[in-house]
């Protein structure tokens, strides 16, 4: 699914991925951990995130202190130089987060311009790795708003999981 059958989704679908990934909440099959891998990887090998780059342009990556150090160092700025220009601190959680979407970061050709030295969060993004899978079930609803490869990768998993499953 490229970016602009993903803009297209019908809304029902969503609805019923969102309520796949709540019911996932509650009932968990054992072999998760298989499934999640083979279809993640299925998808993966349809998906061109350059073609996309819609968490870039649409989401913003929350910044940890690490990734502050980092990414101003391999700049050439203070970490408070950096924070000032791009960044804002979310009352709520502390969280340092871009001050505006598309990303600073991101160039005309779907590439990041400090990729080497990306946020954590940008190089664990859709963060399907993530176990167990079932506990990250509040970002992936989030995420089938943003992300074709997360929306892809839940339709799979429902197709495969009342295809196996009793549930
Ligand atoms: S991770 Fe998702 S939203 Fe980001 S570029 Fe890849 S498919 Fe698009
Ligand atoms: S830092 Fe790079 S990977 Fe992360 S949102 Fe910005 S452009 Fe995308």
């Amino acid at each position: 699914m490229n970016l602009k059958q993903f803009k297209r989704r019908p809304a029902a679908e969503k609805e019923a991925l969102a309520a796949f990934l709540q019911k996932l909440d509650e009932i968990v099959p054992d072999e998760m951990p298989q499934l999640v891998a083979e279809e993640d990887a299925k998808m993966w090998a349809e998906t061109d995130c350059l073609s996309c780059a819609n968490c870039c342009k649409k989401m913003t990556p929350t910044f940890s202190p690490a990734d502050i150090k980092r990414i101003s160092a391999h700049l050439g700025m203070k970490p408070k130089a950096f924070k000032d220009k791009w960044l804002y601190q979310e009352a709520e959680t502390g969280d340092w987060m871009n001050l505006s979407t598309p990303c600073q970061f991101l160039q005309d050709d779907n590439k990041c311009s400090i990729y080497e030295v990306r946020p954590l969060d940008c190089a664990e993004f859709p963060h399907h790795n993530k176990q167990p899978f079932d506990n990250y079930n509040d970002t992936f609803t989030q995420n089938l708003s943003y992300c074709p490869a997360t929306y892809n990768l839940v339709q799979r998993l429902k197709k495969r999981v009342e295809r196996e499953y009793e549930w």
